[in-house]
């Protein structure tokens, strides 16, 4: 039978997708439905059809699964960001250890038996809501001209209007209601992204998980704020507000954060700590948004790394240092390699701060500057770990790391399919995977982070 959009059909859910969504069959073809859960079954409105498979969304759950909870955001469904909040946390945690093991057998082509050999159980949490320590606000008007601020509805710019958010934190909804304030009192606009008019485009907010420290920038299509003291006697009211700033980005994309940022109010930098490691974070620079389950990843990484003291270790992707600082106590000396220059300066900082004088970085990207090293100057590695963005690693990146012969290879990673793409190269030329463990950094979402352990085998 053809099916096509709007068509209202009965599916069971047997599956879950790449991004959370429910898979379900009609005589033989496949539906991805938005916001079904396994063990459903469902009325759902075809929206998309293509040959093979078609997009749906449910209309009604006719059975729930008996894995379905009541989300604890009225507007889940609306909003693009927690794909299974209606999905049993233990559930989740067993979808994401199968998405993995199914990534790096399809897309690495190892193996199930060796996978489940060598995967561990997926490190959870006790509480998996409120652990996100940052948020970024798109700001707009809504239709009477009022700013609102919340989060982009599923695929689309549309912006739902919610400061409460159940995986960031609460004190997201006070410091958004007082820049919402200032925005009507002051009659400062919100930047509309189709006319390229308006000026507060996002808010950025971070908080300190350890410090409870607070940083909020905002992100202008301007040089400056208007009436900028109203909103910073506001701001800073707020117990632990320690860093106000402004980013500015006039260019029209989606990319969020300016190339810089001035600091306001207070000091450039939030102070939060990660296994007794000390870390500045500036408003330009990467830090793992959970931090709980990061202090548990890096101490996984550490424990892959399989350090003595003597090892020379390169850390690529190293964003402000937390790897490179966290293995530095284990090893002779660490070298970390980061795209953002700002990110370095940060990390530079963190290793004063903590008075660990073993390690050196280097500004550049990962597949120019270990090439370049090891050619010009010969570099040497025991360890080579990496945590590379979703795209993973570029292969001239990953090449010279199989040049360099290291002993072991640490792959720290937020998309398994890029995971399992690059280890397969790595294994197809002297390594072996001998470890995988997942660790849920996302509650919620459908994403999963991952850390590896490869060995360089004797050829
Ligand atoms: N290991 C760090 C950061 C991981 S996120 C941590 O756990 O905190 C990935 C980092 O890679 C980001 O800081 C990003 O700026 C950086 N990055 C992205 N592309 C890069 C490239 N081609 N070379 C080097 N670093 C890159």
């Amino acid at each position: 039978m053809e099916y096509k959009k709007n068509d209202i059909v009965q599916v069971t859910i047997e599956d879950i997708g790449n991004d959370g969504e429910g898979i379900g069959k009609i005589d033989g073809y496949t539906l991805f439905i938005k916001d079904a859960v396994m063990g459903d079954l469902v009325e759902a409105r075809i929206m998309k059809t293509k040959k093979q498979y078609g997009y749906a969304k449910v209309e009604k759950v006719l059975e729930p699964s008996p894995f379905r909870v009541q989300p604890k955001c009225d507007l889940y469904r609306q909003c693009g960001g927690c794909q299974l909040q209606a999905l049993q946390y233990p559930q989740q945690l067993i979808y994401k250890q199968h998405k993995v093991k199914n990534h790096l057998v399809r897309i690495g082509k190892f193996e199930e038996s060796l996978i489940d050999t060598v995967m561990e159980p997926i490190i959870g949490m006790e509480e998996p809501y409120h652990y996100r320590n940052k948020a970024q606000f798109p700001m707009g008007t809504d239709t009477t001209g009022n700013p609102i601020t919340g989060f982009y509805a599923n695929h689309t710019h549309r912006i739902v209007s919610n400061t409460d958010c159940v995986i960031g934190s609460p004190c997201n909804q006070i410091i958004l209601q007082k820049i919402l304030d200032y925005m009507r009192d002051c009659s400062v606009s919100a930047y509309e992204e189709e006319s390229g008019q308006g000026l507060i485009r996002h808010v950025l907010i971070r908080v300190g998980h350890q410090t409870d420290e607070i940083m909020v920038c905002l992100i202008i299509n301007g040089e400056k704020l208007p009436k900028e003291a109203c909103l910073l006697t506001s701001l800073t009211q707020i117990e632990h507000m320690t860093s106000v700033s402004i980013s500015i980005n006039k260019e029209r994309t989606n990319v969020i954060m300016g190339k810089s940022y001035r600091t306001l109010w207070g000091q450039d930098y939030i102070t939060d700590s990660l296994g007794g490691i000390q870390f500045h974070i500036s408003p330009l620079s990467f830090y793992q948004v959970n931090s709980i389950q990061a202090e548990r990843l890096y101490e996984q990484a550490l424990e892959y790394a399989g350090l003595t003291g003597n090892e020379t270790v390169w850390d690529l992707y190293c964003g402000i240092g937390t790897i490179s600082l966290f293995l530095s106590k284990k090893a002779k000396q660490v070298y970390g390699v980061e795209v953002i220059p700002q990110a370095i300066e940060d990390a530079n900082q963190n290793a004063i701060l903590n008075g660990i004088t073993n390690v050196r970085f280097l500004v550049g990207k990962a597949e120019e500057v270990l090439p370049e090293q090891y050619e010009q100057n010969h570099i040497f590695a025991d360890v080579i770990v990496v945590d590379p963005p979703r795209k993973g690693c570029e292969e001239a990146c990953l090449m010279t790391m199989i040049q360099m012969q290291p002993e072991r290879i640490v792959y720290v990673s937020c998309d398994s399919a890029t995971l399992a793409r690059d280890l397969k190269l790595l294994c197809e030329h002297g390594y072996e995977l001998r470890r995988v463990r997942a660790v849920d950094q996302f509650c919620q979402t459908g994403h999963v982070e991952c850390v590896t352990l490869l060995q360089r085998i004797d050829t």
